[in-house]
């Protein structure tokens, strides 16, 4: 079969594959069909934060497959337990849903602060402010949340009251939250998709003194951020702030599919019985692997990769082809001269795998990368954004 005549024949036009089939990886190097290896730096976009076949992963997922793969939420199952147990003993918050993307848990938080704000004051107090530039979900809630235009135009109506604002101004978002009636902020602390943008320590502490003073719930959607991407458990740790709702999703399930909203003190029993589901949210297996990756998230590996990631920008930084480098950790956004996809066509011929984000090469690689692959990866993508 040729897969790519295949592929393009029989799956909806959704996205624009590279011309590259993956068939395997160990750790941080892939392999293509024609046993090209690439070291890979986008981690199946954030999303296999040890990287491939990874040992302790494995064990846990194919232990547990061997038990049982699916109970649904009828019954009792130890992995989802443990997982949420784990997750709220390590950042504070009180109760975890499972559900299993990133867009599933960020309509979570949205209808935990819905409820939550009816309640407490009143149905028509509903609106959510999120960040122009943002990206939550491909949902028609999430999309709503999601401040960038060009996504939105083929699909009104979309579910109505959100509003975004631009990051950084304090004025604008201080004069949506006195003038209308908000249930809750939403925020990336680095946007992500948008461009690897970090958010300023000084205006996530604003939004946090904002949102406390008049009940707005603060919710930070941790799903590209998150499990040790930038060099703490979560992003938001980075600032000493307490959000009310966090978000989980890619680095958790360590490659298989899960999501999670963890509900800090205010909203931990917002929800009854019968309130919100998910028919496969929860999965023993997916929970099996996420609590492995979860467990091994320690100071150790967080030191290491904020360790790395400082390796990788100062290698990067030393070109003078490299306009600035963003993000923290590892999630970094390089901007250039050259057109971002075309940096990303030129590395992938030379056997590095790179993402974009809007005009920024992204770097998401596994968090346990060895520092010789990075150094030579940044090698590549500096011979890549050479002018022609
Ligand atoms: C990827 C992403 C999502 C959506 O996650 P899916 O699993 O694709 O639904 C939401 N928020 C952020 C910040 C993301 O990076």
């Amino acid at each position: 079969m040729n897969i790519k005549t295949t592929d393009e024949l029989y799956i909806a036009h959704t996205y624009n594959r590279f011309p590259v089939e993956i068939v395997s990886g160990k750790g941080s190097m892939l392999t293509d069909k024609n046993d090209k290896e690439y070291i890979d730096m986008g981690s199946g976009i954030g999303v296999n934060i040890f990287g491939a076949a990874d040992k302790g992963f494995i064990d846990a997922v194919t232990k547990q497959l061997s038990l049982i793969q699916h109970t649904s939420n009828l019954y009792y199952t130890e992995p989802c337990v443990k997982l949420a147990k784990a997750l709220c003993d390590k950042t504070g918050m009180k109760k975890v849903f499972f559900a299993n993307s990133g867009a599933e848990a960020n309509e979570c938080a949205i209808k935990a602060a819905r409820k939550y704000a009816a309640e407490k004051k009143g149905a028509d107090c509903y609106n959510i402010v999120t960040l122009k530039n943002s990206f939550h979900g491909r949902t028609l809630t999430t999309l709503a949340a999601t401040g960038q235009d060009c996504f939105h135009s083929l699909y009104n109506p979309l579910t109505p009251g959100f509003i975004s604002v631009d990051a950084e101004d304090k004025d604008q978002i201080k004069t949506v939250c006195e003038s209308k009636k908000i249930a809750a902020v939403m925020i990336e602390c680095i946007q992500g998709e948008g461009g690897v943008n970090e958010l300023s320590g000084d205006y996530v502490n604003f939004l946090r003194e904002i949102t406390k003073q008049k009940d707005i719930l603060l919710i930070v959607d941790e799903v590209q951020t998150g499990c040790g991407r930038t060099g703490k458990l979560y992003s938001y740790m980075n600032y000493r702030i307490t959000p009310d709702i966090v978000t989980s999703a890619k680095g958790l399930g360590g490659g298989l599919p899960i999501g999670a909203a963890l509900l800090g003190e205010k909203v931990q029993d917002i929800f009854s019985y019968g309130d919100h589901g998910s028919t496969f949210g929860g999965n023993p297996v997916s929970c099996a692997g996420a609590y492995n990756i979860i467990s091994r998230i320690d100071d150790t590996l967080l030191n290491e990769v904020t360790r790395k990631g400082e390796l990788l920008k100062r290698a990067l930084s030393a070109s003078k082809d490299i306009k600035s480098v963003s993000g923290k950790g590892l999630m970094l956004g390089i901007s250039t001269e050259k057109s971002a996809l075309e940096v990303v066509k030129k590395c992938m011929e030379n056997g590095v795998l790179c993402l974009t984000a809007k005009n920024k090469v992204r770097l998401l690689p596994p968090l346990n990368t060895p520092d010789n692959l990075l150094v030579k990866a940044a090698d590549i993508i500096i011979n890549a954004c050479k002018g022609e």
